[in-house]
């Protein structure tokens, strides 16, 4: 089935649904596309396989966002099984196993991503959709009339060749640079938080560890010091002789300068040394990106354009986490995308394109509003240093911060922790998803041929 009316162009060029990116949220989005019929094209700058800097941790929540679009994710299937967290701060140190909840299985993955994008996209292929590679896509093309998203202009191959793609939907899954958001105008908004998180591969006889660990309270670490708000480092072992070791932090200003690539060399050198994460064992330079969080990218959609993962700015502004809400806003996504496509163009396809922000408000706002604030609160250090004194002893609270955290809490598990957490949440208004307040929106984007 072809939901896209009206004489095509160019089978190569014309989609009903451009998607630009292959990270997990444009290759998630594309299955649940192409399944569903529909005629996607995925435009992704890189050629596989690549390298993404991330921790490559996935938390029990993202592991349910796999299981539902039918991957694999048996160690047979070449995941590393993680049971828990391991939380290292204010002298404690304590391990606490993933949930097993109603909603989300009680064991989190770690894969490289060089090699779990691969693997998405491939599921995408084997959808359906095309996967096309090497193709950069420098922004939208829009109907100069109406204002409306028509496509993309990109260059493709080794020699850049000029190319447009038109679909009457195009859904931006382009991460944290959001070149096609940009495009129409749609910039970050500075009143919700932004992390910054570097990584690097060591070999190391951590790599076989079960537990991901996470070192909290770094600004009281002798080398690393106050310069550290709200940040914490994670050692992830890949189980295949390497762990990945980094940290990630708040900015906590416009402009931030700070030198993370030298931070995180400080504090890895206060880690024990029979860890072995001196420079002889790192496998590969450090890589850092921002992490953009808690909804800072609106509207999500607008005029035939959809933001979805890093490119919406979903990031757990708890922790830093993005996998999971790639692909969840992904899901999201193409549940409104396809019921669209349906319907004719004009007022019916935009009441159900209108769906997509509201079920984000739905599923995340609530949410997002808490983890905002508390991001706010996290980046203070005397605030850690007392909450990790207090907390970290009591195994029980900690377990119920973790489920907050983790975003590990659906109300249907039945526990009283469970409940309340969820009932808590529930009285928060959601955040909202409209343009900021004082904000030009331009539609500018390419003028359409
Ligand atoms: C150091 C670090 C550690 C992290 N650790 C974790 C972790 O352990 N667990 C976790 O869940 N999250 C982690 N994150 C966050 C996570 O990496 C992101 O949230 C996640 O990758 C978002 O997925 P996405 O598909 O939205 O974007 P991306 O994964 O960034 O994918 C975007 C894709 O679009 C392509 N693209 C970009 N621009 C264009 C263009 N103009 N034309 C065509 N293609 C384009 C890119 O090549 C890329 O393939 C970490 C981030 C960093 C920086």
């Amino acid at each position: 089935m072809s939901a896209t009316t009206g004489a095509r162009r160019s089978p190569d060029t014309d989609a009903d649904v451009v998607v630009v990116g292959a990270g997990p949220s444009g290759s998630t989005v594309a299955t649940y596309l192409a399944r569903a019929g529909l005629d996607v094209v995925v435009l992704e700058k890189a050629t596989f396989p690549r390298e993404k800097v991330c921790g490559d941790g996935v938390t029990p929540r993202g592991v349910k966002q796999l299981v539902d679009l039918g991957v694999d994710t048996r160690e047979e299937a070449g995941w590393r099984h993680q049971r828990g967290l391991r939380v290292v701060g204010g002298g404690s140190v304590l391990e606490l196993d993933w949930p097993e909840l109603t909603s989300f299985p009680g064991y989190g993955l770690v894969r490289p991503r060089r090699d779990f994008d691969q693997m998405l996209a491939d599921h995408a292929r084997a959808a359906g959709a095309r996967v096309e590679e090497g193709v950069s896509v420098s922004g939208a093309t829009v109907d100069e009339r109406t204002g409306r998203v028509t496509g993309v202009a990109a260059r493709r191959g080794p020699e850049r060749t000029p190319a447009t793609y038109r679909a009457p939907l195009v859904v931006a899954c382009d991460g944290v640079g959001a070149r096609t958001a940009l495009s129409v105008g749609i910039g970050k908004r500075d009143d919700r938080p932004l992390g910054v998180a570097v990584r690097r591969y060591y070999t190391s006889p951590r790599h076989d560890d079960d537990y991901l660990e996470t070192h909290l309270g770094l600004h009281d670490r002798p080398g690393v010091g106050p310069d550290l708000h709200g940040g914490y480092g994670w050692v992830f072992g890949m189980g295949d002789g390497t762990a990945n070791v980094g940290l990630g932090v708040l900015a906590t200003r416009q402009g931030d300068r700070r030198d993370y690539r030298a931070l995180l060399r400080s504090w890895t050198h206060g880690l024990p040394p029979e860890w072995g994460l001196i420079e002889e064992n790192a496998t590969g330079p450090i890589g850092g990106a921002a992490l953009p969080m808690g909804l800072s990218r609106t509207p999500i959609y607008r005029d035939g354009l959809v933001l979805v993962g890093d490119a919406g700015g979903m990031v757990n502004p708890f922790s830093g986490e993005g996998i999971a809400y790639a692909m969840q806003s992904a899901a999201l996504a193409a549940e409104c995308v396809v019921q669209a496509m349906a319907r004719p163009e004009g007022p019916s396809r935009e009441r159900a394109l209108a769906g997509y922000p509201a079920a984000v408000r739905h599923e995340l706002g609530r949410w997002y509003r808490v983890g905002n604030r508390a991001a706010g609160a996290l980046g203070r250090p005397r605030f850690m240093h007392h909450a990790l004194r207090l907390g970290l002893p009591r195994h029980r609270l900690m377990g119920a911060a973790l489920k907050l955290f983790a975003g590990l809490s659906d109300g249907r598990d039945g526990s009283a922790g469970d409940r309340a957490l969820d009932l808590a949440l529930r009285l928060v208004p959601p955040l909202r998803d409209d343009a900021p307040r004082g904000t030009a929106t331009r539609k500018e984007g390419i003028v359409a041929a």
